[in-house]
């Protein structure tokens, strides 16, 4: 069993079988020069390396600036689902953004799959990418949840099938006792090995000529028509200045950072399971995720072990006894593993916004900053860097269907956001109970 890694002591990947089964190990540079692009990006995450790729697909010259390695953050270290849909219960933002922006939401949030499904196949990323998801139920009202959900979707004309599975249904794909029925998506969402798909994705920056530093920490941002921003070794003026730093930002610029909650979720991943094993709990190969606040999600990786998620806390810490915690959430779910071992545990931290809506907006000159999935990020990082790409080439439409909504600053400022709004997820986690 290997030892944990917090997220903040060291520049290198943390301990995670997603590091310790990567294609490669990037190995760019540290940025020590005084240099000049048409695009700097901050953070090289799925946020950032594919706002890098969407401009140098479009010829734009970018510089992209991770401050330890290439997917370090939430992107190396996630559940591996592929979810699509962007933010939650759309129809909120109705006054603000209108039926057609409400419709082009909608609309991007099947886009953004079908971006991970192209991008894999033009540039050949070797990824485990496998199709198939299905949400499950613990509760009588989850069902009718997911019954009301395919109803909305197929009103929508979501272009995959949803499937209801009753209990025994549920057999075919979840074997556990614990869950009464489920709904299926076969073609729609799935799940990949997230630190391969991104590191494939930066080399094909990297190849359409995007320079890339990692260990380059941006330590001051100078904003307006002409940003600017500083590590310790070096500086990148350029015409566009992207922040795609999300939980991991810090207080760099505190303006956005007041808007956004890093929330903490761990993840362990079991030895590789025999053929048996996986008959016996996972026979359908999908994603799966249950529907509370504090969920749980699993799914098998490439190599058949069970990969298993959850322990959702807000107040953005590690927990003491990762692999003890987490491997109880997973007996109650799949009590057949007990004699299974662990082999990987780790932590990350998501950026949560108030309204669960990803926040993508313009701060002074051509400074844009994308943060706040809210937990749900794999597929919408890959949008949201395309409609940034497209601001920067000019056509603003979507962009600034997004820019439109408020987000709220979490109250109390920097110190006092963290437990005020625990104290508020703690009342939606008691919600979940009944
Ligand atoms: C444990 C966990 C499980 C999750 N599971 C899922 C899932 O199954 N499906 C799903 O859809 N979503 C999931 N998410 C959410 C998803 O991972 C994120 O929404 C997504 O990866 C965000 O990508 P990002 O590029 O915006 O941020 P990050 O991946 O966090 O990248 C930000 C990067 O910016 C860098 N950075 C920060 N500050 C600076 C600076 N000053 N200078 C230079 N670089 C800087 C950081 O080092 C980091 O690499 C999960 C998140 C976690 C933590």
């Amino acid at each position: 069993m290997l030892g944990l890694n917090t997220p903040q002591n060291t520049r290198e990947h943390t301990q995670s079988y997603y590091a310790a089964t990567a294609n490669w190990q990037t190995d760019y540079p540290t940025l020590a020069a005084n240099i000049e692009a048409d695009v700097a990006i901050v953070g090289g995450g799925f946020t950032g390396v594919n706002t890098a790729l969407e401009l140098a697909e479009r010829g734009y010259s970018v510089v992209l600036l991770e401050a330890n390695r290439i997917s370090w953050g939430a992107t190396g270290r996630n559940g591996g689902q592929v979810i699509g849909g962007i933010g939650h219960s759309l129809e909120q933002f109705e006054k603000t953004i209108g039926k057609d922006g409400v419709r082009a939401i909608y609309d991007m949030g099947v886009e953004c799959c079908d971006i991970i499904r192209e991008r894999v196949a033009k540039y050949q990323i070797d990824c485990d990418l496998t199709w198939g998801y299905c949400d499950v139920a613990l509760k009588p009202r989850h069902m009718r949840e997911f019954e009301a959900e395919k109803a909305y979707q197929e009103r929508m004309g979501y272009p995959h099938t949803l499937e209801m599975l009753d209990k025994q249904q549920l057999q075919s794909q979840v074997r556990s006792d614990l869950y009464l029925g489920g709904m299926l998506n076969r073609t729609g969402n799935g799940h990949c090995h997230v630190l391969n798909l991104c590191i494939g994705e930066a080399r094909a920056a990297e190849q359409l000529g995007v320079r890339i530093f990692e260990h380059s920490r941006v330590t001051k941002v100078v904003q307006g028509d002409q940003p600017a921003v500083f590590t310790d070794q070096g500086s990148v003026r350029a015409k566009h200045l992207v922040l795609g730093g999300n939980a991991y930002l810090g207080n760099l610029v505190p303006k956005i950072s007041a808007k956004v909650l890093p929330s903490n979720s761990s993840v362990i991943t079991t030895e590789p399971l025999t053929d048996e094993q996986v008959a016996a709990i996972m026979p359908g190969n999908r994603a799966v995720c249950d529907p509370r606040t504090a969920l749980d999600y699993f799914r098998l990786t490439g190599d058949k072990r069970l990969l298993f998620g959850g322990l959702s806390n807000y107040t953005g810490r590690e927990p003491k006894d990762l692999f003890g915690v987490m491997r109880q959430k997973m007996l109650k779910v799949f009590p057949s593993l007990e004699d299974v071992k662990l082999e990987h545990g780790w932590s990350g931290q998501m950026g949560i916004g108030m309204n669960r809506m990803p926040q993508l907006g313009r701060l002074k000159g051509n400074v844009y900053y994308i943060q706040a999935y809210s937990g749900h990020g794999v597929a919408p990082t890959h949008m949201m860097g395309r409609i940034t790409a497209q601001m920067i080439a000019g056509q603003a439409e979507r962009f600034d269907v997004f820019a439109k909504i408020k987000h709220w600053s979490f109250p109390g400022g920097r110190m006092l956001r963290t437990p005020s709004f625990a104290l508020g997820m703690l009342y939606y986690k008691l919600l979940d109970e009944l």
